[in-house]
């Protein structure tokens, strides 16, 4: 360090001055900008959560399974996105489907959320487009790993996010966490 520098204060003093110099730089644009005077706008801060960015429209939010009319899954268990999944975090069980013209149908459908990486593999490999990240969801938590699991019950109540991006439906609420 140079000698000046061993005295603090002249470092403290340096510092105030650099923080004073942005907030009556940023003062004087949203002062301006107010009054009309310009188009820039001093340093914003976005009020999260009541606030929020817009969304890209390629956002991978939330899974969910597609469903049929009859509302049973459009999934036939083939085990694509399990297999393709590089975070080992989909777990399926196949059973029969009563109809015949659909071989399988998952009997268990989980996706540990704690442990995915949110690529979209899972979503790219599906034959069937019966999984989709397009809730707009991306706030969810859980106070234990197992909270992060989510069944195919749950991932099947979701619903594709509106024209805004935004969730259309609730953010589930895991069992560790339901009052
Ligand atoms: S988004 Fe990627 S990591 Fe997550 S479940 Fe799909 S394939 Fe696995
Ligand atoms: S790839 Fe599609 S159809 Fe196959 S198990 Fe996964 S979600 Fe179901």
């Amino acid at each position: 360090m140079k000698l000046l520098q061993r005295f603090y204060l002249v470092e403290v003093v340096s510092g105030l001055t650099l923080t004073a110099a942005h907030f009556f730089r940023n003062m004087g644009l949203h002062i301006a900008h107010a009054l009309g005077r310009t188009d820039a706008r001093g340093a914003v801060t976005i009020q999260y959560p009541e606030e929020r960015r817009p969304y890209s429209p390629r956002l991978r939010s939330l899974h969910r399974l597609v469903r049929r009319e009859d509302g049973s899954p459009r999934c036939v268990a083939c085990m694509m996105c399990e297999t393709v999944c590089p975070a080992h975090c989909i777990y399926i069980v196949a059973a029969e489907h009563p109809n015949p013209e659909i071989e399988k149908v998952p009997a268990r459908f989980d996706i540990d959320l704690g442990k995915c990486v949110f690529c979209g593999y899972c979503v790219e490999a599906c034959p069937e487009d019966a999984i989709r990240m397009d809730t707009g969801i991306l706030e969810f938590s859980s106070y234990s790993r197992d909270g992060m699991i989510y069944t195919k019950e749950t991932l099947l109540a979701l619903e594709p996010a509106g024209a805004d991006g935004r969730p259309t439906s609730p953010v589930p609420i895991p069992a560790d966490r339901r009052p």
